[in-house]
């Protein structure tokens, strides 16, 4: 099978032949229809965040058809052909966090695409059909963004959903594929008035059609002072930064008010003072990493019925190098998703 694979990071990937994997005991080997391309996997190419087992297959933001049981797995009523989303936070099953349906923050860590090989090829082995979501008659390439672009930002809005009553405001960083559903999850969950913000004017037009309140370029001189104005001088009750550089971080700690949450998505390596003084009274900070098989199923719901709005850019897979490219450049609007 065809296969993209990163052998060095800092270099381009690799479109190999392989030959097509065998699902093992328990296992299921899924065709792919779509790979969504992740700001992560741009981190993971250029070295930003620590090296990975080299050669690697990445891509773990995936969709397509059931093709093949492993001896002995019990199908749990999936066919042959059925179209599915793969939840691709795999862990080990057994401990208190797998136990508990947060599998996504086992110790393992045996992510399909970071540890296993990925889905930026033409199959994927993936561990049980436990980590399989049918998906509903939702467009299997625009379903793979589901699973990581529009399941991260949903867990991270539901994080935020205390605070989130009638009269307050949300503070979104970041307009890119996963901001794009993080605008859509506020405004369709929460009563609050959306702020977006995005250094790009394009991503900051794209926001307003996806349901933000107020747009702000964080390059302004009184960025800060206009999101004061806009909440009352009392500051945002939630701030997800879905970029993660000491600037957003900065902006995010200082708009965050009294008894807020800021929310740490993006993982560009940023980091912010944390101090009594320094930050709202009372004011939490957390990170969020990715979300639950659950709340997979949660988001297809969502999209089965119509309500997420997904900008999405089709390219085939041996075109990766170039998408990684527009991606580094912030052309990308949306999410971009390699056809094998
Ligand atoms: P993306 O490249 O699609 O979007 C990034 C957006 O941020 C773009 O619209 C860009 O214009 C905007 N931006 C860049 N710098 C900015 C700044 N200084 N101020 C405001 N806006 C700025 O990226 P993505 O795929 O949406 O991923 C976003 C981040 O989230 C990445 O760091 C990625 O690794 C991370 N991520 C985290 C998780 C998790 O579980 N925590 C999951 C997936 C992705
Ligand atoms: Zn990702």
């Amino acid at each position: 099978m065809k296969a993209a694979r990163l052998h060095t990071q800092g270099a381009d990937f690799i479109i190999e032949d392989l030959p097509r994997p065998r699902p093992g005991p328990g296992e299921v080997l899924i065709k792919i229809a779509g790979a969504g391309v992740c700001h992560s996997d741009l981190h993971i190419k250029r070295g930003d965040v620590p090296a990975i087992r080299l050669p690697q297959t990445l891509g773990h933001e995936n969709a397509g058809w059931i093709e093949e049981f492993g001896p002995g797995a019990d199908s749990h009523g999936f066919e042959i052909g059925d179209a599915v989303v793969v939840f691709g936070g795999w862990g080990c099953g057994n401990c208190r966090f797998c136990l508990g349906g947060r599998e996504q923050l086992c110790d393992t860590f045996l992510w399909g695409g970071i540890g296993p090989a990925g889905g930026y090829a033409e199959y994927l082995v993936v561990p049980s059909v436990r980590v399989l979501v049918p998906t509903g008659g939702v467009d299997p390439v625009m379903a793979a963004t589901l699973t990581d672009a529009a399941l991260t930002p949903y867990s991270a809005v539901t994080k935020t959903l205390s605070r989130l009553v009638p009269g307050s405001s949300a503070l979104s960083i970041g307009v890119g594929g996963l901001g794009q559903y993080g605008i859509q999850f506020l405004k369709l969950l929460t009563p609050a008035r959306v702020i977006a913000v995005d250094t790009d004017p394009a991503k900051r037009e794209l926001a307003l059609t996806l349901g933000a309140d107020v747009v702000i370029d964080p390059r302004s001189d009184d960025a800060e002072q206009q999101i004061k104005e806009l909440t009352g001088g009392q500051g945002a009750d939630a701030v997800i930064d879905f970029v993660g550089v000491d600037s957003t971080m900065a902006l995010g700690a200082a708009s965050v008010g009294k008894q807020g949450i800021f929310v740490l998505v993006g993982l560009a390596g940023g980091s912010v003072p944390y101090s009594f003084f320094g930050v709202a009274q009372e004011a939490s900070l957390t990170t969020s990493n990715w979300g639950s098989r659950n709340e997979l199923a949660e988001v297809l719901a969502l999209a089965q019925r119509g309500v997420l709005v997904s900008h999405v850019e089709e390219y085939p897979l041996t075109a990766i190098n170039d998408v990684f490219d527009r991606l580094e450049r912030g052309l990308v609007a949306g999410r971009a998703v390699l056809i094998p």
